[in-house]
């Protein structure tokens, strides 16, 4: 029997235990602020993870998927739509990209990614020119890259793929941001590299500029195709519409999603004509991909943030958050790094804190700040790229409280 009142026990009662959500739970957002069954207000520095980037409710948004409502919600792959041709057309005006193709999630895009690599491996270098066959792809320790059963094994968490062995072959992990170890993984044999130019899960840690460039001058040395997974990091959140262009490295493949939909599931892979060529009618697909209803949002979601105001605000908000940060850190020195880039932060704990992150997630939501973790010692900010200077200053002085009781906790 199904009964209206649903609440954080019910969650227990009816799904897969797979999360251990909130106590609470939010039930109406607007702009960067978050409202919770009881009526408590929130200051959401999460946006889901690093999601909805143009905060709760952007009117531009809701206008344009309410209007896409009204017109047509589904077609499949047996035609094509008008929005998912305008955001394709929009996507390859403002990238390195000649091609899209459309998923619903991040995984899904970097299985096409990692699909396609092997693919266009298989269709320049088949098995008759090579020995053995160039099928390995090389990717990065502490890396994250999705949970169906190939993303996951080619992520670089050993915790993630415990107990769902066998897994995909010919996976190289290697460790990130050393370009020895780049060298000499990377060879003949490689159809693919793939790396976040800021790991994002794995604790907020940015490439540096000269390992993305000997990955590229690799992968050209090679024959191997260069993947950045930009689901996390991209769609402004560093800065620039997209990070490789603030590295001035540019892949072969980009995956996006996450802050793509500002919420609405949608994933993209972009790619050059020449590479898209290798999945030809057949090799590949999905029935949800290029769903008009997220297709006309995720349009008018580059639309709005790839523009100056929007960019330049992303920097001086990141300035805001890292002063504030070393700020309580000078009372409270609960922080050895604070790292980053744009509005993707993390702060590193202290030794003495080691492991706690997801207290100060806990604390948080007592005192109205909504905040993640990205491991068991950094803590993560990825508020809205757009979120008023007000809210941003109110939720790091809430964030201060949350330190102090973390630590008042800890010295009992
Ligand atoms: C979240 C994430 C993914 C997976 O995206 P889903 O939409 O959850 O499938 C892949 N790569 C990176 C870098 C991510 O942060």
């Amino acid at each position: 029997m199904s009964s209206a009142i649903v609440n954080r026990q019910t969650f227990d009662e009816v799904m897969v235990p797979n999360y251990s959500p909130a106590a609470f739970i939010p039930v109406s957002g607007k702009g960067s602020r978050l409202w919770d069954q009881d009526g408590n207000e929130y200051i959401d520095f999460a946006s889901g993870i690093a999601v909805t980037s143009l905060g709760h409710l952007h009117p531009e948004l809701t206008r344009v998927l309410h209007e896409q409502v009204d017109r047509l919600w589904h077609l499949s792959n047996t035609f094509t739509n008008e929005p998912a041709l305008r955001l394709a057309r929009r996507l390859t005006e403002s990238t390195f990209a000649e091609r899209v193709f459309f998923s619903n999630s991040g995984a899904e895009a970097n299985e096409a990614a990692l699909k396609l690599a092997r693919r266009y491996a298989f269709d320049h270098f088949g098995a008759e020119k090579t020995k053995p066959e160039k099928t390995k792809i090389v990717s990065c320790k502490q890396s994250f890259h999705g949970r169906t059963l190939f993303t996951v094994s080619v992520g670089g968490q050993p915790k993630y793929t415990e107990g769902f062995a066998p897994l995909p072959g010919d996976l190289d992990h290697i460790e990130f941001n050393d370009l020895a170890a780049a060298e000499a993984a990377i060879d003949a044999n490689t159809c693919a590299v793939i790396v976040e130019p800021v790991q994002g899960e794995g604790g907020v840690l940015p490439a540096t500029p000269e390992y993305l460039k000997k990955l590229r001058e690799l992968c050209d040395r090679h024959g191997a195709l260069l993947i950045f997974d930009e689901v996390q990091i991209g769609v402004g959140r560093a800065g620039t519409l997209f990070a490789y262009m603030g590295y001035g490295v540019t892949p072969d493949i980009l995956t996006s999603a996450k802050a793509l939909g500002n919420g609405f599931p949608v994933g993209a892979m972009l790619t050059t004509k020449k590479v898209a060529a290798s999945f030809v009618v057949g090799t590949h697909g999905s029935t949800y991909g290029g769903n008009p209803l997220a297709c006309a949002v995720a349009d008018k979601v580059i639309e709005l943030v790839n523009t100056p105001e929007v960019l330049d605000g992303v920097k001086r908000r990141h300035d805001l958050i890292v002063e504030g940060l070393a700020r309580i850190n000078e009372t409270h020195r609960a922080f050895r790094d604070v790292r980053g880039a744009g509005l993707l932060i993390g702060a590193e704990l202290t030794g003495e804190l080691a492991g706690k992150s997801k207290d100060f997630v806990n604390v948080g939501a007592k005192h109205g700040l909504v905040i993640l973790v990205a491991g068991p010692n950094v803590v993560r900010f990825a508020p809205s790229l757009v979120i008023p200077e007000d809210d941003l200053q109110e939720g790091l002085e809430r964030f201060e409280a949350v330190v102090a009781e973390v630590l008042a906790a800890q010295s009992v």
